[in-house]
């Protein structure tokens, strides 16, 4: 072996030896010199991991798996993976033909349907950086985003013309806009750089090279509004996406195979539908996309008549569902297993599905710093063999990590806390699909001198494994698996002229995990009501960021560095009930 030629080994060994450890005098000559050799190369194949070996592999080998989307039109299509490997070749061509170069940014505005995949594909097996736009956003956060990110062109779902209307003068990056339609359904504009999605690929060659590049190339992008301050971008990998798809293929993961029918109903701007973009090409898996259409009825609709074995989505989506269920009568006999994340799953969700529906529910947590997935909540040995009542309680938990990411729960001084179930702490992880930094380093330095990020939520670590979440340091409020931003009604609300200070915290809630409570302090001798405070909101936010109740208090409390004490305001509203709950149940 040593014959081999070169290698970093013998490199290695060449360089000048480095200080030796100290050592008494007189003994160090008579020593035999420590060896030096650096480590071997291995001899396998060097196969960058970019994410056109996906759908490539998908379709060479399961070239006929259908996809089947209810498009934003109306009607429910069928094509294949052979199909979207083509129609993806030719956005490639299209892009190209646009002068798009590696890592020029492709924006999308769209819901998970056939296209909007097409589209995904051919931006990022070029080495152009597919980003997805959150339409939940308000218009002028949509700008913002572009604008930050730089977007050349936009593809966006009919539904979301009017949004194009009103930012498309406030986003000068942005030189193409592609309607996700055909002929017959484009939009009414005065726009003069607007092709439908099928006009643009019309006639494109499906001849183009993909991949060959670092795999280390940027491939997507997606702004998080889950922390403080203005939305920052993550920007994944090919690698890192490709990493996730294999810690995602997992049994214990989301553990899909060929036989099975995916439906995410997680939308792809949702950190890559939690990567079932790329897990469902990768073994095969029938696909089933829903569109526009959310709603109890139309899910149930696609569970049904697609026979979808496997589906994922914000607890949300699922209370619809099963309200719809509980209404019909129907039930779900092909369905096994639903992933629901995003927010804590509420036990009457997991109870429904398991006892009343027979389909196992695995409870996870991510987020979209983790490309996402952290943790899934399938069950090992030792808890199965448990009591039922004992596995509802860890199947309430968020769930253990995959291979492939590390973490662990530390103090405020970064010390590692016990694994016992009960220590609470930052809970930070670790792993080749987790953020190193945001891109155009906002926020500066995210990772602390271990490489570990703070997730900012708090959570415990229990023996066997499962994390579970208890409460959670950011500043932001999750409602439906959407962020609200804390900061920005509280800036809002003290323009009040009554106003001397307010605070907006989550509190808990049946339909939608949290809604924002506002705690107002008035100035001394002022006066205003709910009514007054929630009036002056009014069209300063998105509708559903409207805080669903105001109280008042005395005092604020201020932390040390005076910023309000949020962690206070939640102890102290703990047992406080939102007037929305009753209307929700
Ligand atoms: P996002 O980046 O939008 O996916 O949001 C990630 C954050 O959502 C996490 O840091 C948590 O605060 C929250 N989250 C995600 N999944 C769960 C879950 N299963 N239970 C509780 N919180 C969750």
């Amino acid at each position: 072996m040593f014959g081999m030629g070169k290698n970093k080994g013998d490199k290695k060994q060449a360089e000048p030896a480095k200080a030796a450890a100290p050592v008494a005098p007189g003994v160090a000559s008579a020593m035999p010199a420590p060896l030096k050799r650096g480590p071997m190369e291995g001899m396998m194949q060097d196969w960058p991991l970019t994410v056109d070996k996906i759908i490539t592999h998908a379709y060479l080998n399961h070239g006929h798996q259908e996809i089947v989307t209810r498009t934003v039109e109306g009607p429910i299509v069928r094509s294949t993976y052979a199909d979207l490997y083509r129609r993806s070749r030719q956005v490639s061509n299209a892009l190209i033909a646009d002068g798009v170069q590696k890592g020029d940014r492709i924006a999308t505005l769209a819901w998970n349907t056939t296209r909007h995949i097409e589209t995904w594909y051919g931006t990022m097996c070029i080495g152009a950086v597919l980003h997805t736009l959150n339409p939940r956003l308000f218009p002028e956060q949509i700008a913002w985003i572009i604008n930050h990110a730089e977007d050349t062109h936009v593809f966006y779902d009919i539904t979301f013309h009017p949004i194009v209307e009103a930012i498309k003068d406030k986003v000068p990056s942005v030189k193409h806009w592609i309607v996700l339609t055909d002929a017959a359904h484009k939009p009414q504009s005065a726009m003069t750089n607007l092709r439908t999605f099928e006009e643009y690929i019309a006639g494109k060659s499906t001849d183009v090279v993909w991949g060959d590049f670092d795999e280390n190339t940027a491939c997507g992008l997606c702004y998080t509004s889950g922390t403080t301050g203005d939305p920052k971008g993550v920007l994944y990998s090919h690698r890192s996406n490709v990493l996730h798809t294999l810690i995602g293929m997992q049994y214990d993961a989301i553990g899909i195979g060929a036989r099975d029918t995916v439906l995410p109903v997680v939308p792809m701007f949702h950190a890559n539908a939690w990567g079932i973009a790329f897990s469902a090409p990768a073994v095969g898996a029938k696909l089933v996309l829903p569109g526009a259409k959310m709603d109890g009825e139309s899910i149930y609709e696609l569970l049904d008549g697609e026979k979808v074995s496997f589906t994922a989505a914000v607890p949300t989506v699922w209370l619809m569902l099963l309200q719809y269920l509980e209404a019909t009568g129907k039930k779900l006999p092909i369905l096994t297993k639903v992933v629901i994340g995003g927010s804590a799953v509420p036990e009457r969700i997991l109870r429904a599905f398991e006892e009343n529906y027979e389909v196992e529910v695995i409870h996870a947590w991510g987020m979209t710093e983790m490309s996402p997935l952290g943790s899934l909540g399938s069950m090992t040995s030792p808890v199965v063999a448990k009591d039922r009542e004992t596995v509802v309680r860890y199947k309430l938990k968020q769930g253990r990590v995959p291979f492939g990411v590390e973490m662990k729960v530390v103090d405020d001084n970064g010390r590692e806390l016990p694994r016992d179930g009960k220590s609470a702490g930052h809970l930070v992880v670790r792993g080749p699909a987790v953020a190193k930094a945001y891109f155009k380093n906002a926020g500066g330095q995210i990772l602390d001198k271990d490489g570990f990020f703070d997730t900012g939520d708090v959570a415990n670590l229990c023996e066997l494994g499962y994390m579970q979440i208890t409460d959670r340091a950011k500043d932001v409020i999750k409602s439906g698996g959407e962020w609200i931003s804390s900061i920005d009604i509280e800036n809002f609300a003290v323009g009040h002229p009554s106003v001397a200070n307010a605070a907006a915290i989550g509190l808990p809630h049946p339909k939608w995990d949290e809604r924002p409570l506002l705690i107002v302090q008035l100035k001394p001798g002022a006066t205003a009501t709910k009514e007054e405070i929630l009036n002056f909101l009014n069209g300063k936010i998105a509708k559903w960021w409207m805080p669903d109740d105001v109280a008042f208090v005395d005092n604020i409390p201020l932390g040390a560095t005076g910023k309000i004490n949020k962690l206070a305001l939640r102890e102290t509203f703990k047992a406080y009930t939102l007037p929305t709950i009753q209307a929700a149940e």
